[in-house]
């Protein structure tokens, strides 16, 4: 061998450890690095659950945090859910649909004056939002003149049921519909918005049974009532008129002058004013 082809050869050897070395350098910089840039991923789960306590706790805390953060996530979307729907659909189509639908329900049904009479039947409905609050004044005092007029006769007069609000009878309407059906309530109890009591000017004396116009009271109110501003709304030859059972015990104030005029007519209120009661 000569010299020159030693030299080759240590050459291209040298050249080959050099190599080996940089692979090696650079496998054992790969090892050095990766690891740095796997370790952060590593490091914030340690650090989440081991900010608050290191260890065994960091396993409760892991199992705890999904908990909280259902938690808190199902609350986000409880809170954040309403406010998606009340405040993209319903604060702004709801609202614009229910304004209109609110005074669509409420305006067609006003209160019907009829000879400056207001009629509350079958035919004629208040509005959801009638509410004198109780008896008007002028049926009130008309009513206790009245009581007191029997009381010297030896009589006692008690009102059993005034006023009655919508919601009220509406509680009462359903509550006679289960019990005996639709049809069946319809003869005795109004429907919400139909009854006369929620106008503040009816009243349902004493026992509220056909018997009362077998008492002293009931033949003393069907004589006089008139002379103090009331009829008995419900007469027994006029069911088919009125669209109710006779009723000896239910009263309507109109004031003296037209009681006295329907009284006199012999008519009932619907024969006296030229209307009918039928719910349509
Ligand atoms: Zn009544």
């Amino acid at each position: 061998m000569s010299t020159t082809t030693k030299r080759i050869l240590l050459a291209v050897l040298s050249a080959a450890l050099v190599l080996l070395a940089f692979t090696a350098a650079y496998r054992i910089t790969l090892r050095l690095t990766t690891p740095q840039t796997a370790a952060p991923p590593a490091a914030p789960p340690a650090g989440e659950s081991g900010t608050a306590a290191p260890g065994q706790p960091a396993a409760t805390e892991q199992t705890a945090a999904p908990d909280a953060d259902q938690t808190t996530r199902s609350g986000e979307q409880q809170t954040a859910n309403p406010a998606q729907t009340g405040e993209t659909a319903p604060a702004t189509e709801a609202p614009s649909a229910a304004e209109p639908a609110a005074p669509q329900a409420e305006d067609p049904v006003s209160p019907t004056y009829i000879g400056g009479i207001l009629v509350v039947n079958k035919s004629y409905p208040l509005p959801r939002s009638y509410d004198p609050g109780g008896l008007t004044d002028e049926c009130e005092s008309a009513f206790y003149e009245m009581q007191a007029a029997a009381e010297e006769e030896g009589l006692d007069l008690y009102i059993s049921s005034g006023f009655r609000s919508y919601e009220l009878q509406s509680s009462l309407y359903q509550r006679y519909c289960d019990r005996d059906g639709q049809a069946a309530a319809d003869t005795y109890s109004a429907r919400p918005g139909h009854s006369e009591h929620q106008s503040g000017l009816a009243i349902d004396l004493n026992t509220i049974t056909s018997d009362f116009a077998y008492t002293a009271e009931g033949k003393w109110v069907n004589e006089h009532c008139w002379e103090y501003g009331f009829i008995l709304r419900y007469p027994a030859d006029k069911v088919s008129v009125t669209g109710y059972m006779y009723e000896p015990w239910h009263i309507r104030y109109l004031g003296r002058e037209t009681a006295k005029a329907v009284y006199d007519s012999g008519l009932c209120l619907e024969e006296y004013l030229g209307i009918d009661s039928v719910y349509r």
